[in-house]
C-alpha cells in the first residue's frame, strides 16, 4: 500500500511496506557512523526526528551512540519538562467485554474471571477512596461493552465522577480509555469535560493485530487505526497513543508508532498529547512467556529514550506494570507521568485489601500514593497533580505552543508547587511533608519570571491557610 502521511486510510498512513522498508534502510545504516551523528545533530536541535531517523537510532548498537542517545534523552527531558512528574490513578469502571483479545484476561472466552461493573454509589465510594490518597486526575477503563457499559454509562461515570466533593479532594480531570468509538461519540465525551482520549494499538502489524483480536468490533483493525481521526473530528484535541510491547516486534511498532504520530501532525496540525508505554503482564488466565516478542529492560529503556529525542513536545506515560526500578530508569529518559497506588480491579479502590478477583493485570509497584511520592521527591522530581491545561483551554496546538515557547517553566512548574502544597497539607505523611516543604522553598526560585514567582508564593500563602485550587 502507498505510504502517505496525510491519508485518513490506517493502511496507508500506517504502510506495512513503509515500515518494512524503514526497517531495512535501518539494519542497513546501523553502523553508518557518519549517518548516525547527522541523526543526533539533528536531535540535539530538540525538535523531533522522523520514523526512518528514529529507526536508525533504535537498529545501532554501538555502545558510544546508546549512551549519546541517553544522555540527550535526559537532556532533552529537562529543557521541555524541568523536574515536574504528573501523577495519577486509574480507575477502573466494569471489566464486561465482548471482545476477543488474547493478552487480555477481560476477553469474553474467560469464564472464571468475576465480572463486575461499578454501580453509580461505587463509582462515588472509589472516587472518594482516590481522593482521601490525594489523587486529582484520573484515567477511567472500561472494556467494550455495548449493552452493559454503553456511552451513556461512561458519560454518567464521568459526570459523578466531577461531582464528588470529599473533604479538600476533587477529581479535576479525568482522562478516558474506552474502546474505539464514532464520531458522535467522541463529541459526547468532549462535552462532558474529558482531558485526554487515550486508546493503546496494541499492535500496528495488521496481520498480527487480527490474530490478536480474533472477535469482537475490536478485531477491525481500520476502525481501530483511524479512531484518533475520529476523535479529533469529534472535537478531541488531546489524545494517546500506545502499543503494547511484547505483542509483536518492538522495531516495526516503533516505527509505526512514529507514523501514526506523524500522521496526526500532518492531518490535524497536532500530534499525540501523550505516548503511554505498556508492556504485557500476567495476569488472569494469560501468560506473558505465551507471547514470544517481549523486550528486555535494556531495550525498553532505550525505547522511551527514543520517543523521548522523537517526539520532545509528547508527555510519555509510564504505569505500575512496571516495578520501582524500571520506572527510576525510565523517568529519568523522558517519562513525565506515572500512575501510583493503582488498583487495576474493578471496585478496588474501596476495599482494604488489594483485591485480585476482577484484576486486569498484575501490578509491580504497589507502594501507596505517600510512599511515591516522596521516593520522587528524594530522586528530585516534583510530583505534580496538576490539571490546569485542558481546563485553561490548553489543549492540542495551544498546549503545544506553550511547550514549544519553553514557558512551561512560568506555568506549569508553579502550578506543581501548589498542587504538590495541597498534597502535603491534606493527605502526606509528617516525612513525606518535612521533605515536601524544603523542596517547595526551594524550587520557588527555579520560576523565572518574577511575577509569577511572587504570586505563587502568595497563593501558598494562602493554601496554608486552607484555599484551594489555584492555578497558572
Ligand atoms: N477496552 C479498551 C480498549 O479496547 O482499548 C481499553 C481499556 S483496557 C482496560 C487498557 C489496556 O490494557 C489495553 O489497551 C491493553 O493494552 C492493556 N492490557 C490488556 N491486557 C494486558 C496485560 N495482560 N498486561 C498489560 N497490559 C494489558
Amino acid at each position: 500500500m502507498m505510504y502517505n502521511a496525510k491519508s485518513m486510510k490506517a493502511e496507508e498512513f500506517i504502510s506495512h511496506e513503509e515500515v518494512e522498508e524503514t526497517l531495512k534502510y535501518a539494519d542497513k545504516n546501523a553502523e553508518n557512523e557518519a549517518l548516525i551523528s547527522e541523526i543526533l545533530e539533528k536531535a540535539r536541535l530538540g525538535r523531533g526526528l522522523n520514523h526512518t531517523e528514529a529507526s536508525v537510532l533504535l537498529a545501532c548498537e554501538i555502545p558510544e551512540v546508546t549512551k549519546q542517545i541517553f544522555d540527550l534523552a535526559e537532556q532533552i527531558k529537562k529543557d521541555y519538562y524541568g523536574n515536574r512528574i504528573v501523577i495519577f490513578a486509574p480507575l477502573y469502571l466494569s471489566n464486561y467485554c465482548v471482545n476477543g483479545c488474547v493478552y487480555c484476561p477481560y476477553h469474553v472466552k474467560n469464564k472464571h474471571i468475576a465480572r463486575k461493573k461499578l454501580t453509580q454509589e461505587e463509582v462515588a465510594r472509589e472516587v472518594i477512596a482516590l481522593q482521601d490518597m490525594g489523587h486529582k486526575r484520573l484515567a477511567i477503563e472500561a472494556g467494550e461493552d455495548e449493552v452493559n457499559n454503553p456511552l451513556e454509562y461512561i458519560l454518567e461515570c464521568i459526570h459523578t465522577i466531577y461531582s464528588i466533593r470529599h473533604k479538600n479532594g476533587a477529581i479535576r480531570r479525568v482522562n478516558v480509555n474506552i474502546a474505539a468509538t464514532s464520531v458522535e461519540n467522541y463529541r459526547r465525551l468532549k462535552e462532558a469535560g474529558i482531558g485526554t482520549y487515550i486508546l493503546f494499538q496494541e499492535t500496528y502489524h495488521k496481520e498480527s493485530y487480527l490474530k490478536l483480536h480474533p472477535t469482537g468490533p475490536k478485531h477491525d483493525y481500520d476502525y481501530h487505526t483511524e479512531a484518533m481521526d475520529r476523535a479529533m473530528a469529534g472535537g478531541i484535541d488531546d489524545v494517546g497513543l500506545g502499543v503494547l510491547y511484547g505483542l509483536e516486534l518492538y522495531r516495526y511498532e516503533f516505527a509505526a508508532l512514529l507514523m501514526h504520530a506523524e500522521h496526526l501532525e500532518a492531518v490535524h496540525g497536532v500530534g499525540p498529547h501523550t505516548i503511554s508505554m505498556p508492556r504485557i503482564k500476567r495476569a488472569d488466565d494469560i501468560d506473558p512467556s505465551a507471547f514470544d516478542n517481549s523486550i528486555s529492560d535494556e531495550v525498553f529503556a532505550k525505547l522511551c529514550a527514543l520517543v523521548r529525542i522523537s517526539v520532545p513536545y509528547t508527555g510519555m506515560i509510564i504505569s505500575t506494570r512496571e516495578n520501582q526500578a524500571v520506572r527510576e530508569r525510565v523517568i529519568r529518559y523522558g517519562v513525565s507521568q506515572i500512575s501510583g497506588a493503582s488498583r487495576t480491579s474493578v471496585g478496588g479502590y474501596a476495599e482494604d485489601e488489594r483485591p485480585h478477583d476482577t484484576e486486569q493485570f498484575d501490578v509491580s509497584d504497589q507502594r501507596t500514593l505517600d510512599e511515591v511520592v516522596r521516593w520522587l521527591m528524594q530522586m528530585g522530581y516534583i510530583p505534580s497533580f496538576c490539571t490546569a491545561c485542558y481546563r485553561a483551554g490548553r489543549t492540542g496546538d495551544r498546549f503545544m505552543e506553550l511547550c514549544k515557547s519553553k514557558q512551561m517553566q512560568n506555568c506549569c512548574h508553579p502550578n506543581a508547587l501548589m498542587t504538590l502544597k495541597e498534597f502535603l497539607l491534606d493527605y502526606a505523611t509528617e516525612q513525606t511533608r518535612a521533605i515536601g516543604e524544603k523542596m517547595i522553598e526551594a524550587e520557588l526560585r527555579n520560576i523565572p519570571g518574577e511575577m509569577v514567582r511572587r504570586l505563587c508564593a502568595e497563593h501558598l500563602e494562602k493554601i496554608e491557610q486552607g484555599i484551594r485550587d489555584f492555578r497558572f
